[in-house]
């Protein structure tokens, strides 16, 4: 039926991964004017696009209705590609205050605030993509809660960490818990629902 892109948050760029999967040609990149173009004709909504895409930024609506509702949605986004540089590379990755080496991490926990710090692995091209979208999580913690990014080897596992990204938060020099691996835009509610259990039990 159709494929929907919120250019609100796309990277469009011509690597999109969902052009790759594409079996119809409906996805493609227009060298000329370099920007992701659809070709509604030849969609039949089969989802892989959507599956593809690590921000959520391609929808697919198998009927009128679907299409309607998933254009208000994009229509009311208020979020930009800013926003989400932020949220997916972290504050951090444009702003060297808040990046810190492992071996730092023991240093920031001290406070009696709450500390929340992510682990990443800069080498890890599917790390950096799927990094945990922070600044819109915690945008109802404390004003002194702290933030960090931790650039970690791969096989990281200090903190009984499993999986890559992984958000760790303390308090007091005390882990309360941590959340490992990415939760995407769709589940952030269930990530958020988690980093509460952590800070609140
Ligand atoms: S839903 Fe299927 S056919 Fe339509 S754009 Fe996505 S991958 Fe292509």
């Amino acid at each position: 039926m159709a494929v929907l892109i919120n250019f609100k948050i796309c990277d469009n760029a011509e690597e999109c991964s969902g052009i790759e999967v594409c079996p119809t040609g409906a996805l493609a990149w227009d060298k000329v004017n370099e920007t992701i173009v659809i070709d509604n004709e030849k969609c039949i909504s089969c989802g892989m696009c959507e599956k593809e895409c690590p921000i959520g930024a391609i929808r697919v609506a198998h009927d009128e209705n679907e299409y309607n509702e998933i254009k208000k949605e994009i229509d009311d986004d208020s979020r930009n590609t800013k926003d989400l540089f932020v949220d997916r590379y972290g504050a951090a990755g444009i702003s060297d205050f808040f990046k810190i080496e492992k071996d730092e991490i023991a240093d920031k926990i001290k406070k009696d605030c709450l500390t929340l710090i992510e682990v990443y692995n800069l080498d890890f091209a599917e790390c950096l993509l799927k990094s945990i979208p922070i600044k819109e999580l915690t945008k109802d913690f404390p004003d002194d809660t702290l933030y960090y990014k931790a650039d970690v080897d791969e096989d990281f596992k200090d903190y009984e960490v499993s999986e890559l990204p992984a958000l760790l938060i303390f308090k007091n020099n005390e882990l309360l818990g941590h959340i490992d691996g990415y939760y995407n835009i769709d589940s952030k509610n269930d990530m958020l629902e988690k980093i509460k259990n952590v800070v609140n039990k």
